[in-house]
C-alpha cells in the first residue's frame, strides 16, 4: 500500500482517530475523533510525522510526493465548506499548527489566516460584512508568516519584532491605544508596510499564492520541531527528537467577527485542585491566541453562561461528550463564530500531582476508568506535588496583617516558595547556578523562558489567565505558579517591579529582594516566609491533622493502596534514624533497605571518640575507642530495630574512607589532640597520612573492616546486642549484617567470619539467639562478575547502583558536575546515569549478578540502595530483572510505590497482548521499554547523598 501521508478529517467523519497519536500527533488524533463523534469541528486535514521525518532526511524538503495527497486533502476541505482555497469571491482561510505525539504547549509554531493576500482580503471583506476585520487579519497574517515561516521573529530579548515595531508606530500616529481602535485603512496601510519591511530584511516578496504560503508554512512547522525550546522541553521532558511533529491544516473559524463571537480554552476539570468542574476562560471578539498568549485577560468561563446560556449548555455536553469518550480529563479550544460554536482541539489536560491525583480517584471511583487505569494515569514523580510544602497559615496571616500582602492573582502552580526576585529567564538560570534561589517575575512569559522557568522556584506574570503559557508550564513542571497579577507592572531596564498595593500605596521592588508566593491562594507577600508540610505529611509523618478530614490525604491514601495492591517489587528506606525509620514506615516502607552506619557518627556525642578510634596507631588504642562507641551504636541500632517493628533491617558496616571524619580546622585538630593526649603535630601528621589521592577507590568499604577487623566486631557486637534488647523489650527483629564494596568473594567470607562469630559471642553471653542473615552490596563490576561465587557466602545482595555506576563508568560520582553537564547538553548520554539506571552498562552487570548470584544461592535475596531506588524509570527496570525490593529515601517511598505497581502494570499489560507491528517497530527505538526520564532538578545524583543525609 503507498504510504498515506495525510488524514483528512470533518463533517462527522475522519480517516485518523484518537488511535493514531504516533502518526497525527495529539492534535490530528483528537480532531479526528472528535469529527468521529459529532462534535463539531472545523474541517480541516493533518499531515503525518512520517513527513516530518521525510522533510529532514531529504535535507529539510517536503517530498515531492506530498502535492497530489495536498491538492486532494484541500478539495475536500473547500467541499465541506464551500468556499476555495485562493477563491477572491468567497476565500477559504486555514490554519497551519504543529502537534507532536505528546504536547509540547506553545514550544512549536503556528500560522492563522493563510490563504489572505491582495484578492482574497476583498471577498473576506465583501462575505463577513466587515472590511476591518478582514484587514485585521490580513495585517496578522503578513506579520505572522513574517515572524514564522521567514524567520524575523527577534533572537534576543532586547530586539523587539519588527512588526511589533511597526504597529506601535502606527498607533501613536494615530493616537490611540489599542490595535482594535485602529482604522480600516491604517491596517491596509500596515499590510503594504509589513510586506515592504520583509522584502526590505529579507530580499524577497511576500508569496501571494495560497499554495505556496501553505508549502512554506508547512515547511516552518516542521522545522520548529528543532527549534531550541522545542530542543529544551524536549530534553526537561525525556521526549525523543524522532518523533518528529504533525502538521493539521484546518479551516479557520473567527471568534473576532464581532461581539456574537469569541474565543476561549478550558478544561474539562480543574487542573490546579482536580475539583470537576468545567474550568477555563474566554474573551468576545477575539481570535484564539489572544487567549494563550495572554495579551488581553480573559473573563472566567463561569461568566459565559451568562452571556450565552445556550453555548454555555452546549459547552457542558462537549465536557461531558468527550470525556465519556476520552476517558480522562480534556484540555479543549473552542471559538464561537456568529453564535456557533465549534470545538477546535481536544487533548489530554495537563494538570498539577494534586489534581492528577484526585482526578484519577474520582474517575475510578465513578467507574469512568478502572484502578490499574488510575494508577497509569498519574506521574510517579509528580505525587511530590502532593507532599509539597505550604505556607505555615499563621505566620502568612501575620504578614497580611503587617501589610506584606503586595499583590493578589490567579493560582496556577499550587505550592509555596519564597526566594529572590528575578526579571528575566537568563538571570533566573544564572542565579541558581551560583547557589540562590529565585522567583521569576515577569509581565508576561513566553517559550523562549522555558530554561529558566525551569531553574526558578516559582514564577509570577502580571498578565494572562490560568491557561496563559506561565500557568501550563507550572503544571507541568510541577512550579509554584500566580498568573494575572494586575497589581504588577514592569521596569526591565531599571530591574524593577512596580506593585499597586491593595492599600492604593506603590511598592517597588528590586531585582534581588525576598518575595514569596503562594501558589494555592494566589497571593505574592513581601519578604521571606517559612513553609509547612503539605496535609499529607501533616498527617502521616507529623501526625498533626486528623486523617479523616483532609481530602488531599484520603485521596492520596486511596491511590496508594490500589498501588500495593498492584506491585510486586517490595520498597524499602534508606533511613539511619529511629524518626527517619517512623517516617519511613509512615510512607509505607517495609523494610530498611540501607542503614548507612558512618551517618551515624555524625550526631552528638559521637564524632569524638570516632575521630580517637580513627588516629589510633596501636590495636589498643583503636579498641579504647571503640569501646566508647559501642553503647551508642547498639542504643541507635535499638531504635531502628523499636521502629521498624519486626520488618527485616539491613545494616552496612562502615563503608566511606575514615579520613572524611578527621577533622581539617584547627580547633578540630586541637580537640583531638585534648582527647588523645597527643600533640597537635603528631594530630595534624596523622591527617596527613590518611589522607587518599583516590578516596572513592581507595581505603573503604569492606577493606577497612578487612584492615582493622575490631571496627567490624565492634558494629556486629552493637547490631547483635541491640536486636537482643529490642527482642527483650518486646519487639520482633529482624537483622540483616551487609557488607560493602565487595568484588571478590574471600573479601566477604573475611568478614562475614567477623561477624557471625561476634553473633555467637553475644549469643552465648546473653543466653538468647536471634535470626540474622549476612550479606553484601554489589557495587563494583569484580562483584557483579563474580556474583555466583560471592553469593556462596551472601545470603543477600544489594546493588549500590551509586558506587556501581561510578566504577562502571570510571566516572567519579564526586566530580560528575563540569562532565555531565556538556554530556547531557550534547546527547553523548541520554539521562543523567547517577540518577536513572544506564541499563545498558549498569544494568547489564546487575543482570549478570542477577543470574549469577540466583544461579548459586536459589531464592537469594535482592534489592538496590542505591540513588536510583526512588527513580521511576529505574524502579521499572529492577522490577524486570526480577529484583525483591527497592530501597530509597522515605520522601520518594510514596513515588517508588507508584512505579513499582505501573511496572508490574505494564509488564501484565504487554503479555496480554501482542503489540502491533507499526507499535513494536517504534517501541524497538524509542518504546516504553527504554522511555528517557526527566532529568531530576535540584536532587544531587550520588555522592554526597552520603555526607549529608
Ligand atoms: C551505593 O553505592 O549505591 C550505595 C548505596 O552506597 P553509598 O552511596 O553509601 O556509597
Ligand atoms: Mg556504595
Amino acid at each position: 500500500m503507498p504510504q498515506k501521508r495525510i488524514y483528512a478529517f470533518g463533517g462527522g467523519k475522519a480517516e485518523g482517530n484518537k488511535d493514531l497519536k504516533e502518526v497525527l500527533g495529539g492534535k490530528g488524533a483528537g480532531l479526528a475523533e472528535m469529527s468521529n463523534i459529532g462534535i463539531p469541528v472545523p474541517p480541516g486535514f493533518t499531515i503525518t510525522t512520517d513527513v516530518c521525518s521525510e522533510y529532514y532526511r531529504s535535507g529539510k524538503k517536503l517530498p515531492r510526493a506530498l502535492e497530489p495527497e495536498l491538492r486532494a486533502a484541500l478539495k475536500k476541505v473547500e467541499a465541506l465548506t464551500g468556499k476555495g482555497f485562493g477563491d477572491p469571491e468567497n476565500p477559504l482561510l486555514v490554519s497551519v499548527r504543529s502537534g507532536a505525539r505528546v504536547s509540547m504547549p506553545g514550544m512549536m509554531d503556528t500560522v492563522l489566516n493563510l490563504g489572505l493576500n491582495d484578492a482574497t482580503v476583498a471577498g473576506l471583506a465583501v462575505r463577513s460584512q466587515n472590511a476591518r476585520f478582514a484587514w485585521d487579519s490580513y495585517r496578522r497574517f503578513v506579520a505572522m508568516f513574517g515572524d514564522v515561516v521567514l524567520g524575523m521573529k527577534p533572537e534576543r530579548k532586547e530586539d523587539r519584532d519588527p512588526f511589533e515595531v511597526i504597529l506601535e508606530d502606527k498607533k501613536r500616529a494615530h493616537g490611540v491605544r489599542f490595535d482594535s481602535e485602529l482604522p480600516v485603512e491604517a491596517l491596509q496601510e500596515l499590510v503594504a508596510e509589513f510586506k515592504a519591511e520583509i522584502q526590505r530584511r529579507k530580499g524577497t516578496a511576500f508569496p501571494d499564492d495560497p499554495t505556496e504560503q501553505l508549502r512554506a508554512a508547512v515547511a516552518a512547522v516542521f522545522r520548529s520541531w528543532e527549534n531550541d525550546r522545542a530542543i529544551a522541553y524536549r530534553r526537561m521532558n525525556g521526549i525523543p527528537a524522532e518523533w518528529g511533529t504533525a502538521v493539521t491544516v484546518q479551516s479557520m473559524v473567527f471568534g473576532n467577527m464581532g461581539e456574537d463571537s469569541g474565543t476561549g480554552v478550558a478544561f474539562t476539570r480543574n487542573p490546579a485542585n482536580g475539583t470537576d468542574e468545567l474550568y477555563g476562560e474566554f474573551l468576545v471578539n477575539a481570535q484564539g491566541e489572544d487567549v494563550v498568549s495572554g495579551i488581553r485577560t480573559p473573563q472566567k468561563i463561569a461568566e459565559l453562561a451568562a452571556r450565552w446560556p445556550d453555548l454555555a449548555g452546549q459547552l457542558e455536553e462537549v465536557r461531558a461528550g468527550l470525556e465519556r469518550h476520552n476517558r480522562d480529563m480534556q484540555d479543549i479550544e473552542f471559538t464561537i463564530e456568529r453564535g456557533k460554536l465549534y470545538v477546535l482541539q481536544t487533548r489530554t489536560g495537563k494538570r498539577t500531582g494534586l489534581a492528577a491525583v484526585r482526578i484519577a480517584v474520582e474517575m475510578a471511583d465513578a467507574k469512568l476508568i478502572t484502578k490499574d487505569e488510575a494508577l497509569l494515569r498519574v506521574e510517579p514523580e509528580a505525587l511530590n506535588h502532593v507532599l509539597r510544602p505550604v505556607f505555615d497559615g499563621e505566620r502568612k496571616a501575620q504578614a497580611i496583617k503587617a501589610g506584606k500582602l503586595l499583590a493578589t492573582g490567579l493560582p496556577a502552580g499550587p505550592g509555596a516558595a519564597s526566594g529572590r526576585l528575578v526579571f528575566f529567564a537568563e538571570d533566573a538560570e544564572a542565579w541558581r547556578a551560583r547557589g540562590e534561589t529565585v522567583l521569576l517575575a515577569r509581565h508576561e512569559t513566553s517559550p523562549e523562558d522555558i530554561r529558566g522557568m525551569a531553574a526558578a522556584e516559582g514564577f509570577l506574570t502580571a498578565f494572562g489567565g490560568m491557561t496563559s503559557h506561565a500557568a501550563l508550564v507550572a503544571r507541568q513542571m510541577g512550579k509554584v505558579a500566580l498568573v494575572g497579577c494586575e497589581a504588577l507592572r514592569f521596569d526591565y531596564h531599571a530591574r524593577k517591579m512596580i506593585v499597586a498595593m491593595p492599600s492604593g500605596a506603590e511598592r517597588i521592588l528590586g531585582e534581588g529582594e525576598w518575595i514569596s508566593i503562594d501558589g494555592s491562594a494566589g497571593e505574592v507577600i513581601g519578604g521571606k516566609l517559612e513553609t509547612r508540610p503539605s496535609e499529607v505529611v501533616e498527617v502521616l509523618v507529623e501526625r498533626s491533622r486528623d486523617p479523616k478530614g483532609a481530602r488531599v490525604y484520603q485521596e492520596f491514601a486511596k491511590l496508594l493502596s490500589w498501588a500495593d495492591q498492584a506491585r510486586r517489587l517490595k520498597v524499602r528506606a534508606n533511613a539511619d534514624q529511629p524518626d527517619q525509620a517512623t517516617t519511613a514506615v509512615a510512607f509505607g516502607a517495609q523494610g530498611i533497605g540501607l542503614c548507612r552506619t558512618e551517618h551515624m557518627f555524625f550526631g552528638e556525642g559521637k564524632i569524638g571518640p570516632m575521630r580517637e578510634m580513627i588516629v589510633a596507631e596501636t590495636e589498643e588504642d583503636r579498641r579504647r575507642a571503640l569501646a566508647k562507641l559501642l553503647p551508642l551504636q547498639r542504643e541507635d541500632f535499638r531504635g531502628l530495630f523499636v521502629a521498624m517493628a519486626g520488618r527485616p533491617v539491613t545494616i552496612r558496616t562502615l563503608d566511606p574512607p575514615l579520613h572524611e571524619f578527621l577533622p581539617h580546622d584547627e580547633a578540630g585538630v586541637a580537640e583531638l589532640a585534648r582527647a588523645t593526649g597527643k600533640t597537635i603535630e603528631w594530630i595534624r601528621e596523622r591527617v596527613d597520612g590518611l589522607a587518599e589521592s583516590n578516596p572513592m577507590l581507595g581505603h573503604r568499604g569492606c577493606r577497612l573492616g578487612i584492615s582493622y577487623p575490631e571496627i567490624t566486631e565492634m558494629q556486629a557486637r552493637a547490631i547483635f546486642e541491640a536486636a537482643i534488647d529490642a527482642t527483650e523489650g518486646g519487639a520482633r527483629v529482624e537483622p540483616e549484617v551487609m557488607i560493602p564494596l565487595v568484588g571478590a568473594k574471600k573479601e566477604l567470607d573475611d568478614q562475614a567470619a567477623v561477624v557471625r562469630r561476634v553473633a555467637e559471642e553475644v549469643f552465648a553471653e546473653r543466653g538468647r539467639k536471634v535470626r540474622y542473615l549476612v550479606g553484601t552490596m554489589i557495587e563494583v563490576p569484580r562483584g557483579a562478575l563474580t556474583a555466583g561465587e560471592i553469593a556462596r557466602t551472601a545470603e543477600f545482595f544489594s546493588f549500590g547502583t551509586n558506587d556501581l555506576t561510578q566504577t562502571t563508568f570510571g566516572l567519579s560520582r564526586d566530580d560528575t558536575g563540569p562532565v555531565l553537564k556538556s554530556y547531557l547538553q550534547k546527547d553523548i548520554y541520554p539521562v543523567d546515569p547517577f540518577v536513572s539506571i544506564d541499563r545498558d552498562g549498569v544494568g547489564a552487570l546487575m543482570k549478570i549478578a542477577v543470574a549469577g548470584g540466583r544461579g548459586a544461592r536459589p531464592g537469594l535475596k535482592l534489592g538496590i540502595c542505591g540513588e536510583h531506588g526512588g527513580d521511576p524509570s529505574s524502579v521499572a527496570f529492577c522490577h524486570g530483572i526480577g529484583l525483591d525490593y527497592v530501597s530509597c529515601s522515605p520522601y520518594r517511598l510514596p513515588i517508588a510505590r507508584l512505579a513499582a505497581a505501573q511496572a508490574a502494570l505494564r509488564e501484565q499489560a504487554a503479555s496480554a497482548k501482542p503489540r502491533p507491528a507499526r507499535a513494536a517497530k517504534r517501541a524497538g527505538v524509542n518504546g516504553a521499554a527504554h522511555a528517557p526520564r526527566k532529568l531530576a532538578k535540584g536532587r544531587r545524583a550520588g555522592a554526597r547523598a552520603r555526607a549529608g543525609a
